[in-house]
């Protein structure tokens, strides 16, 4: 049986819906892992963008007003999962959870993944409903909204218990089927079978 209280965390979501290998290595192997050039300009640019956030009002978000907090742990026993979010707005009757983004492609599946998990571990911590969720795209300074479908949050729900079946009969997931993201996987040394 799975370990329901295996804690996870949203990387691990984001991760699995990117290659469900990447959970496995994290928790199954004791792979050491380092912080990658995106990671370390992501900690630069966060400082950059709280910044400029404080100054702006709410009407990139289509509210009136609100409450902004910044960098915020969430944690929920209930799904054994947690995540840092970069933004919540909270207003009297909602919340609206925000990641940054320091790139200028679309917004991908594993993304709104990322974001559907940050909508359940919101919606559980401030006992308001989510109905929006905003990617925030440093280089144009815009706020795009995501509608977070049901099937979205189904999904944390299924890839949760897949990422912890794995673990609990270390059982070696298929590869991603989308062979261009080995290339600069750092994981890459482990996965020997693709190559
Ligand atoms: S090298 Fe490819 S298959 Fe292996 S973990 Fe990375 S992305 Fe997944």
């Amino acid at each position: 049986m799975p370990d329901r209280k295996l804690e996870l965390t949203v990387t691990d979501l984001k991760q699995h819906a990117y290659c469900e290998r990447i959970p496995y290595f994290t928790h199954v192997l004791p792979v050491e892992q380092h912080p990658t050039y995106p990671m370390q300009r992501g900690k630069e640019t966060q400082a950059v963008v709280e910044a400029l956030e404080k100054r702006r009002g709410f009407r990139g978000y289509g509210l009136a007003g609100g409450r902004r907090l910044f960098g915020l742990s969430l944690q929920s026993e209930r799904l054994g999962l947690h995540g840092r979010l970069d933004l919540v707005v909270v207003t009297d009757e909602a919340c609206f959870p925000v990641d940054f983004k320091d790139t200028d492609g679309p917004v991908r599946s594993n993304h709104r993944l990322q974001m559907a998990a940050y909508c359940l571990l919101v919606e559980e911590a401030f006992a308001r409903p989510v109905p929006l969720a905003f990617v925030y795209l440093i280089s144009r300074r815009e706020a795009v909204p995501l509608a977070i479908s049901g099937a979205y949050r189904e999904s944390v729900l299924e890839r949760l218990d897949a990422i912890r079946r794995s673990v609990a009969h270390e059982a070696f997931p298929e590869p991603t089927a989308v062979r261009a993201r080995c290339t600069g996987c750092e994981f890459r040394n482990y996965c020997g079978d693709i190559w």
